[in-house]
């Protein structure tokens, strides 16, 4: 029990242990990762290790609180999972109702939203007046996929705790198993940095069909012209997915002008072989660099029109030096 039971999360265990230990523990943390890698069990692990009767930092998980954290039951470790797709304000209101107060049964109270970045604009903002006048013997966990769609303002207060994906080689032997081929499975579990949650999206006949669309009008991109409005079309049936799949490409045409044969598109090395030599490696670099752009105007929380974006990113996908 403790501190050893969150697997595969070496420095994030040291973190939250050093800080325990220290008596150094932030008043607000955002736990941030892929699914299933370990954000809940951490939070209810810090809970235990701060109300632990023993007084022990690293929590003996059999004492009443550690119990009562452990089955959820705990009156001053208060979780909110999301019950609908969103959270909504009365619910954060609940969640926080008892902020004013002193501890009932521990030592300091706590506070656990999963899935924080489901968190409608009023719900955020009364979280962040609780946020910003931080209770004594007060922590609040906060648990979520990805920051950028929290409010910054939520995102600044909190002590943000990175959990980390599965190993790639791990993320692809699952993908695997799931009756995924094996170029394919090398190629989302790269793409998706092993977040296998994310990775099982990609799983789908309709993203299988996107890609071979891909491939088709991939080899045309550095020329320009028609390709841009065709493949804008395509793109934008799934830009998110799209623009993976764009920035997985130029990276494998960096990589090998660099020489180097470590592809994530292993199952088109020979179209790779023959795009990157349409382009200078400075060209690719800055298609590398517009990609990231697009990325963050599309994906951001910007009106963006997606296909007018596309378009103008593949306008600058054109090679500069004469094909
Ligand atoms: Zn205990």
């Amino acid at each position: 029990m403790g501190w050893q039971e969150l697997l595969g999360q070496g420095p994030v265990r040291r973190i939250l242990a050093a800080e325990v230990t220290e008596g150094r523990v932030h008043h607000a943390y955002l736990f941030l990762g892929p699914d299933a890698r370990g954000k809940e069990e951490a939070a209810r692990i810090l809970a235990q290790a701060l109300n632990c009767e023993t007084g022990a930092h690293d929590p003996c998980g059999v004492c009443r609180n550690c119990r009562l954290i452990a089955a959820g039951t705990h009156p001053d470790v208060r979780i909110l999972v999301p019950s609908g797709r969103f959270i909504r304000l009365e619910e954060v209101r609940e969640l926080c109702r008892s902020v004013p107060t002193s501890p009932l049964a521990g030592v300091v109270k706590c506070y656990v939203l999963h899935e924080a970045d489901r968190l409608l604009p009023e719900a955020a903002n009364h979280l962040l007046k609780v946020l910003e006048v931080p209770p004594a013997a007060t922590v609040f966990v906060l648990i979520a996929r990805r920051a950028y769609a929290l409010l910054p303002t939520i995102v600044s207060r909190c002590q943000v705790v990175n959990f980390q994906p599965l190993p790639l080689h791990e993320a692809v032997r699952r993908l695997k198993d799931q009756g995924c081929e094996p170029e394919w499975a090398h190629l989302v579990a790269h793409i998706t940095g092993g977040d296998l949650e994310e990775a099982v999206g990609w799983l789908t006949p309709q993203v299988r069909h996107l890609r071979q669309e891909f491939l088709v009008l991939a080899p045309e991109l550095p020329l320009g012209k028609g390709v841009v409005f065709r493949a804008a079309a395509v793109l934008a049936t799934d830009a998110p997915r799209a623009l993976r799949l764009l920035s997985a490409w130029y990276r494998d045409l960096i990589v090998w002008r660099a020489g180097l044969d470590l592809l994530y598109n292993e199952d088109a090395k020979g179209l790779v072989a023959e795009v990157s030599q349409l382009y200078t490696t400075r060209d690719l670099l800055h298609a590398q660099w517009s990609i990231g752009r697009a990325e963050r105007l599309i994906m951001g929380r910007t009106n963006v029109n997606v296909r007018l974006a596309l378009e103008a990113l593949l306008v600058e996908l054109r090679a500069k030096r004469p094909a």
